[in-house]
């Protein structure tokens, strides 16, 4: 697939990273936004994230401005007409991206990609809002986008062979690492990770070992660069809690039901590092 303009909608947390890393490969990027406040704070979040690269000699001020200049922004979904793929990253609510993916779904050229980042929200649901669930796919990206090497490529039930196969080279042209999973809730990522820091919290809960305790044993015991509290708090519980609640309502097994603590810690507002409280304090 040759990609001339490569969309993205959404540019906060992952919208960002999708387009920094897609213009550092070198691609035209257009980022569409709901306002042009938040088209600004992505391109100063995105020029912030550069100016690191170029602090630590890993690129010039000159390259920097180069990647600058291949992203522009909208506010009008319309402008990503001449888009060869469209990236959604907008907030995790099935209502939303519902929204998203129909509007794209009539500007878009009939050849063009619709892909999701979604963390959890099955890619077969959302390709059945459209005219082309042949060419939805997903593409989950890792936070920090720029940093992560993986992409967790993912098949909806519709998915077209061809489609799959060029959204893992692209993803290869933007230096990531693909890997193609099927569309189940979580995917593989989360239907690993969450059961495990579920599990941690349990260990929690029942005094099994304080939150140090329990990091410090995954960190040193299992090569973990963080321990699973320290990373369900730089998550979100919240986060954390609704996608537990996806695994344990699709694939209806008690096993994923989500830690009483976990839900006691969201109703009480405690949602990690973005609230200053979580399993430790910020
Ligand atoms: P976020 O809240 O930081 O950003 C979402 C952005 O989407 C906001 O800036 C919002 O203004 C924008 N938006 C909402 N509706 C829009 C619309 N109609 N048009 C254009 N923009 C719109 O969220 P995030 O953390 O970047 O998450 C985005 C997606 O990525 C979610 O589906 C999430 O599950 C997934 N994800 C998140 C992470 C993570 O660590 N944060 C990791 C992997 C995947």
């Amino acid at each position: 697939m040759d990609v001339k303009l490569f969309g993205v909608v959404g540019g906060g947390t992952m919208g960002n990273g999708i387009a920094h890393a897609a213009a550092a490969s070198g691609f035209q990027v257009l980022l569409c936004e709901v306002d042009q406040a938040l088209c600004d704070k992505a391109l100063r979040t995105i020029d912030k994230n550069l100016q690191r690269g170029v602090d630590k000699g890993k690129m010039s001020p000159g390259q920097k401005a180069e990647v600058l200049g291949r992203i522009r922004t909208s506010t009008r979904l319309e402008d990503m007409a001449g888009a060869d793929i469209a990236v959604e990253a907008v907030v995790e609510n099935f209502e939303v991206k519902k929204g998203v993916f129909q509007k794209l779904d009539a500007v878009l050229a009939p050849a063009a990609l619709l892909a999701s980042n979604t963390s959890s929200i099955s890619i077969t649901k959302l390709a059945a809002c459209t005219k082309r669930p042949g060419k939805v796919i997903g593409m989950h990206f890792m936070n920090p986008v720029p940093v992560m090497q993986l992409v967790e490529v993912i098949r909806g039930i519709a998915t077209d062979d061809e489609v799959l196969q060029e959204v893992m080279s692209l993803a290869k042209a933007m230096g990531k690492t693909p890997v193609e999973v099927n569309d189940y809730p979580g995917f593989v990522s989360n239907r690993v990770l969450m059961p495990m820091i579920n599990e941690a919290i349990y260990c929690l809960m029942e005094g099994v070992g304080t939150p140090e305790a329990i990091d410090t044993v995954m960190k040193l015991g299992m090569n973990h660069p963080m321990g699973p509290l320290t990373l369900a708090d730089l998550i979100g519980l919240d986060t954390c809690l609704f996608i537990l609640n996806v695994l344990h309502e699709g694939l209806g097994d008690p096993k994923y039901r989500p830690c009483p603590l976990l839900v006691k810690m969201v109703d009480a507002g405690f949602l990690g590092r973005k609230t200053g409280r979580g399993f430790y304090k910020y």
